[in-house]
C-alpha cells in the first residue's frame, strides 16, 4: 500500500463495466475513490454486444467506442428449421433512442472502461482480490489478499461473484431462464465472410430446441458462437454438435483460421433479494442477472452505477451515506428494467412470442417498434404499446414478478 494515498471515501470492488463506471462517475465528482480488482486487466469476459439505451453514457466516463469496436445496427433472428427470419434494427424503434450499439471485445472495452476510472482520478489497484468487508454504524473496512482499507461506503460491482449476495445469502435464481452457455471464438474469418459480418455488425439469435445460440460479430474478423440452454448439466459437445450442424454457422465460420477451446458458465441468471444496507450496495451483476438473450447485462450494469452515483456524491457530501434506505431510488428503477427485460426473456421461452411476432409476416407497426424499443433497452419510457400488452399478458400469466417456473 502507498502511505502517500489519501484514504478512500469509497471502495468498489470490481473492475468491471459496473464498477469502473460508478468509480469513474465519483472520482469525477471528487470523490476519493479506490477500486480494487482481482485480475490483471485486459482478461476475458463475455458478454460482447451492447444495446443503444447504454451509449450516451460513455461519453459522460470519456469513453469513445467507435474507434475499436464495431457498430452494430440491431438483431436477426433466424429458425434454421422452418427457414425463417427477421431483422430488427435499432434504427425503427419508437423515436428517441441512439438507433445503434457496438459489439465490443470485451478484455479491451472493460481495460478501455477501467483505464477511463482512473483518467478520472479513481485510485485502482488490479491483481488484489477482496475476502471479506464489515460495515459498522460508522465505517466500512474492507479485507483483502494484500491489506486492510477504511471507508465510508462501499460497492460491490464483483459480477456473477456476487461476494455480498453470497455472503448473506440472498441469491434466488431465476429457475426458467437459461441454465447454463458454452461459447467460443472463430478467429481470423474469411475476408468476405467479415464484409457480410460487419455490413450491419447485428447480433444473430439461432432458435434451438432446448435454447438458442448466439452469433456476434467482432471487429478484428472474429465471431463469438455461443449456446444457451435451459437444460442442466450441459456438455461442450452440444456447442461443437451445433457448430457442425448449423447452416448459418458452417456458412460464417467457413475458411476460419482458428477456433478458441470451448468455455462453460452455469447458473448465471439469478436476483440478489437485498441489494443495499447502511454504508453498502451491489450494482450490475452482483444485484442481478437475467438471462443473455437480448443483451442487456452490460448496458443495464453501467446504468445501474450511474445512476447510483448520483445518488450518492450528494449523500456523501451531506453525510448521509449510512442511511439504510439511500440506494431506494436506484432499486425502483432497476427493478422496473429487470421486470420489463425479464418479462419479455420469459414470453421468449414461454409463449408463442417468436411466432407470433417476432415471426409476423406484417405485424402492427407500432407494436413492431415498441419491441424494437425494448430490445434496444429502452425500459423506462411511458408511450409504448408493445409494453402495455406484454405487461398485460404478464399479469394474467401471473402477476409481474419475473420469476418463471421451474
Ligand atoms: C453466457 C453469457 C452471455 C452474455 N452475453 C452478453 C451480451 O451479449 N451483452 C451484454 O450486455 N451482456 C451479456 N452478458 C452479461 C454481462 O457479461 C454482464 O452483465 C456484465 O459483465 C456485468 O458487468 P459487472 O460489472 O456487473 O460484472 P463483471 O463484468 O463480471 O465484473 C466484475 C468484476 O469483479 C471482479 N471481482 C469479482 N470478485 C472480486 C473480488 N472478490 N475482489 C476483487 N475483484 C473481484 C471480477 O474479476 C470482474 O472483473 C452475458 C452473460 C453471460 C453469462
Amino acid at each position: 500500500m502507498n502511505p502517500e494515498a489519501r484514504a478512500p471515501e469509497v471502495i468498489v470492488i470490481g473492475g468491471g463495466p459496473a464498477g469502473s463506471t460508478a468509480a469513474n462517475l465519483l472520482a469525477q465528482a471528487g470523490v476519493e475513490v479506490l477500486l480494487i480488482e482481482k485480475e490483471t486487466f485486459p482478461r476475458f469476459h463475455i458478454g460482447e454486444s451492447l444495446l443503444p439505451c447504454g451509449l450516451p453514457i460513455y461519453g459522460r466516463l470519456g469513453v469513445d467506442l467507435r474507434a475499436q469496436h464495431l457498430h452494430k445496427r440491431g438483431a436477426e433472428f433466424i429458425d434454421e428449421v422452418s427457414g425463417r427470419s427477421a431483422i430488427y434494427d435499432f434504427a425503427d424503434a419508437l423515436p428517441g433512442g441512439s438507433g445503434f450499439a457496438y459489439q465490443v471485445e470485451r478484455a479491451a472495452f472493460d481495460h478501455e472502461l477501467l483505464q477511463a476510472a482512473e483518467c478520472a482520478g479513481a485510485r485502482v489497484r488490479q491483481g488484489e482480490r477482496v475476502t471479506a468487508c464489515q460495515m459498522d454504524a460508522h465505517a466500512v473496512t474492507v479485507t483483502t489478499d494484500q491489506g486492510r482499507y477504511a471507508a465510508r461506503y462501499v460497492i460491490d460491482a464483483t459480477g456473477q461473484d456476487a461476494m455480498f449476495c453470497k455472503e448473506n445469502r440472498t441469491r434466488e435464481p431465476l429457475l426458467g431462464f437459461g441454465r447454463a452457455a458454452a461459447f467460443c471464438h472463430f478467429e481470423g474469418l474469411h475476408p468476405d465472410r467479415r464484409e457480410e459480418l460487419c455490413h450491419t455488425g447485428n447480433i444473430k439469435v439461432l432458435l434451438l430446441d432446448q435454447g438458442w445460440s448466439w452469433l456476434i460479430p467482432l471487429r478484428r474478423g472474429a465471431l463469438s458462437v455461443g449456446l444457451v440452454s435451459r437444460k442442466a448439466p450441459l456438455r461442450t459437445e452440444l456447442l461443437d454438435e451445433l457448430t457442425a450442424s448449423s447452416p448459418t454457422i458452417a456458412h460464417l465460420t467457413r475458411g476460419a483460421a482458428e477456433r478458441t477451446s470451448t468455455r462453460i458458465i452455469r447458473n448465471f441468471s439469478f436476483r440478489n433479494t437485498r441489494p443495499y444496507g447502511s454504508r453498502w450496495v451491489c450494482i450490475g451483476d452482483a444485484g442481478c442477472f437475467l438471462d443473455p438473450v437480448f443483451s442487456s447485462g452490460v448496458s443495464l450494469a453501467v446504468l445501474g452505477g450511474e445512476r447510483m452515483a448520483d445518488l450518492l456524491v450528494p449523500a456523501l457530501a451531506q453525510g448521509r451515506e449510512g442511511e439504510a434506505g439511500l440506494m431506494e431510488p436506484l432499486y425502483a428503477q432497476m427493478s422496473r428494467a429487470y421486470e420489463i427485460v425479464g418479462a419479455l426473456i420469459h414470453s421468449f421461452y414461454h409463449t408463442r412470442i417468436v411466432d407470433n411476432l417476432f415471426f409476423a409476416p406484417r405485424p402492427d407497426p407500432a407494436l413492431r417498434a415498441g419491441l424494437i424499443s425494448l430490445l434496444a433497452g429502452d425500459v423506462w419510457r411511458d408511450d409504448n404499446p408493445f409494453l402495455d400488452l406484454l405487461l398485460r399478458s404478464k399479469r394474467r400469466s401471473g402477476g409481474l414478478n419475473f420469476q418463471a417456473e421451474s
